[in-house]
């Protein structure tokens, strides 16, 4: 059977270069970094290299690089760590109602603990703007934390502007940028950005591995605390090949992003063209054009998320749906829900998430497929009357 795998934003394939390079370090190379004999030193110095990639991939110096289990707990880290830290200058934190669980739910936490968290609502299309950051502001702020690109609907922020406000401010700025990273331009230094979470998995890389970038001066204590790796900023000892295979899969995202974005852009606007005119009813979700290039969205009324993804799935298409979160609820996507749709059109969500690798080929079938599904599901619909 044919398939085709659309769900990019959940995780990517691990590119076979990247699998490649990483190999030996779970053979042959499998020092201790912290060992200072031969063994140890080869290590040591694939994990500098991969500093040296993550860093430049974003325009940062490599001791700006922190290694992390993934972006989850690099969002952890920065949000937390500051919280802590730099807690005298105030308890105030500003985010936005769409942000990732790991952000969410970090912030959720902090409330328990006596912080004060302002949840920006969002418009239509998933966006906040730098106005809204600025009118949030208080003399008792001390860290905004807005994600660089929406995971489910893919809108992107003005990260550049809310950093600049941040920086004016003199209050901290992070971004979860998980989805951004090897699929749109990132300069931290030009967005005057602080702190920034990413994820190998999300752009070729292994699962299990991800990096925060904390600006020089900032300081962010340690969540997981033991050894000095990391300078103290992450005990335990490195995933070695998993950094490596970071540090790879980087440079090869960042290599012709702008080539690759294109491609990529131009077969989700097929798809954000086609369906609309293959099937009636449906919203696009997101902003129609600042969004990652690979994102597509739409809610398909009158039927379930999970029973599109079934259909699809027995077709050999992956997608996924914003209406049910991982754990298993019914709960709709809170995403959806912020940008202002109901309940009933938030369950009718569909995600789409190309690669580079996806094909016209891929499209084409997509388009032949789920019209029939859509009309199928529709009919044994009590909610849909032709
Ligand atoms: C996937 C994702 C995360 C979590 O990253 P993990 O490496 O899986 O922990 C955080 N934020 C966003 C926006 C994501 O898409």
């Amino acid at each position: 059977m044919k398939r085709v795998y659309l769900d990019n934003a959940a995780t990517t394939k691990l590119i076979p270069e990247v699998l490649s390079e990483m190999m030996p370090y779970m053979t042959d190379i499998y020092g201790n970094p912290s060992s200072p004999h031969y063994f140890g030193q080869q290590a040591g110095m694939a994990v500098d290299k991969a500093r040296l990639r993550v860093a430049s991939a974003i325009n940062a110096e490599p001791g700006e690089i922190i290694f992390t289990s993934g972006g989850s707990e690099a969002d952890n880290t920065a949000i937390r760590g500051i919280a802590e830290r730099y807690s005298k200058r105030g308890k105030h934190i500003i985010t936005t109602a769409v942000e990732h669980h790991a952000v969410l739910h970090t912030c959720q936490l902090l409330e328990k603990q006596g912080y004060e968290v302002t949840y920006l609502p969002v418009d239509e299309y998933g966006m906040v703007t730098a106005d809204q950051v600025r009118e949030a502001m208080r003399s008792d702020t001390v860290l905004v934390t807005i994600m660089f690109a929406n995971n489910e609907v893919g809108t992107i922020m003005p990260i550049a502007e809310i950093g600049k406000l941040c920086r004016e401010r003199g209050v901290f700025f992070h971004t979860d940028a998980v989805q951004a990273v090897g699929h749109v331009a990132i300069d931290v230094k030009a967005m005057n950005i602080d702190m920034l979470s990413m994820s190998a998995h999300k752009f070729h890389g292994p699962k299990g591995v991800g990096a925060l970038y904390v600006r020089k001066g900032i300081i962010v204590p340690a969540l997981i605390v033991g050894g000095a790796q990391e300078r103290n900023r992450r005990a335990g000892t490195e995933n070695v090949p998993g950094i490596v295979g970071m540090g790879k899969a980087i440079e090869l995202a960042c290599e012709d992003l702008d080539e690759k974005g294109k491609k990529m852009a131009a077969l989700r606007d097929k798809l954000i063209r086609e369906i609309p005119r293959l099937i009636p009813e449906v919203k696009l979700n997101g902003h129609p054009t600042t969004r990652l290039p690979n994102n597509v969205n739409f809610s398909i009324k009158y039927i379930e998320g999970e029973s599109i993804l079934l259909m699809l799935d027995l077709n050999g298409i992956a997608a996924s749906s914003g209406s049910a979160c991982t754990s298993g609820s019914l709960d709709p996507s809170h995403v959806l829900l912020a940008m202002g749709l109901t309940h009933e059109v938030a369950h009718g969500s569909l995600r789409m998430t190309l690669s580079d690798e996806t094909t016209e080929e891929d499209i084409d079938y997509v388009l032949e497929v789920l019209p029939k599904v859509a009309e199928r599901l529709r009919k044994m619909s009590p909610l849909y009357h032709g």
